[in-house]
């Protein structure tokens, strides 16, 4: 039950991001790609999720290859069956929060559409939001609502790109321990980018520390936090940053 990530990716002109990292990828644990802006977390959630390919290495989720550049395989993101969180959560503005749930379940009967958005709509305590536009909810309603709809075609792998960085500071500290708390009830591996150490504590079982498009440390969150294996770590970690 393994998350295998091996990957290099050039950015012309600019960095090479390199991440070679096993995870375990088993029902509820999440993993935290950790660390600061430019370390090049985002580039491998968005390899992860098949909308960015690097240039060499492979992906293989279970032991599935999801991608291999030398074997040509590449699967397309639908196949690959992620649920993608995006940083500023990209509802649809001219569809309901219930029309924005069930987007992605077009090729499903009627009913069982419905059924599926019902019960995300309870699990994720959004009752009575159905018929709302997203300029008419709160931010942390929207964050529900995203989730949701990246739920909805029942993910393999969840994959939240700084899920809470688009809220205000109270509703961010107050959504950390509920995220944290429907993450683990959601049962779904999950990977979330976040450049917050309150955050990554928060919500991650394991850590991936990154800075500058490599990987420094993996390992247990708290292992990480308390056995820094080198400077860079250390200093992402600590209090005084
Ligand atoms: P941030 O939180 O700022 O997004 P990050 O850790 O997610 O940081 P990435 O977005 O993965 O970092 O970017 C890693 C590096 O690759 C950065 O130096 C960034 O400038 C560079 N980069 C990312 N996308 C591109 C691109 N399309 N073209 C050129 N350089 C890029």
């Amino acid at each position: 039950d393994t998350l295998v990530v091996d990957l290099e990716k050039r950015f012309p002109g600019g960095p090479t991001v390199r991440a070679a990292l096993e995870l375990r990828a088993t029902p509820g644990r999440v993993a935290v790609l950790f660390g600061p802006s430019g370390a090049g977390k985002t580039t491998v959630l968005r390899c992860l999720a098949g909308l960015e390919r690097a240039e060499r290495g492979r992906i293989l989720f279970h032991g599935e290859p999801w991608w291999d550049a030398a074997a040509r395989v590449d699967l397309p993101p639908q196949r690959r069956r992620v649920g993608y969180l995006f940083q500023d959560y990209a509802l649809f503005p001219h569809l309901t929060a219930e029309q924005n749930v069930q987007y992605g379940l077009a090729h499903l009967p009627a009913a069982e559409r419905r059924e599926r958005s019902r019960s995300l709509f309870s699990l994720l305590r959004l009752e009575g939001l159905e018929g709302r536009g997203p300029r008419e909810l709160s931010g942390g309603q929207q964050q529900r609502v995203a989730l949701a709809r990246a739920l909805a075609i029942r993910p393999r792998l969840l994959l939240l790109d700084e899920p809470l960085s688009a809220l205000d500071a109270p509703s961010r500290e107050q959504l950390r321990g509920e995220l944290r708390r429907m993450l683990r009830e959601l049962g779904v591996p999950t990977v979330v980018v976040t450049h917050d150490r309150l955050e990554a504590l928060a919500l991650g079982d394991d850590l991936v520390a990154m800075e500058g498009g490599r990987v420094c440390q993996v390992g247990p969150v708290a292992d990480v936090f308390n056995h820094p294996v080198e400077l860079a770590v250390a200093r992402m970690t600590g209090i005084e940053t």
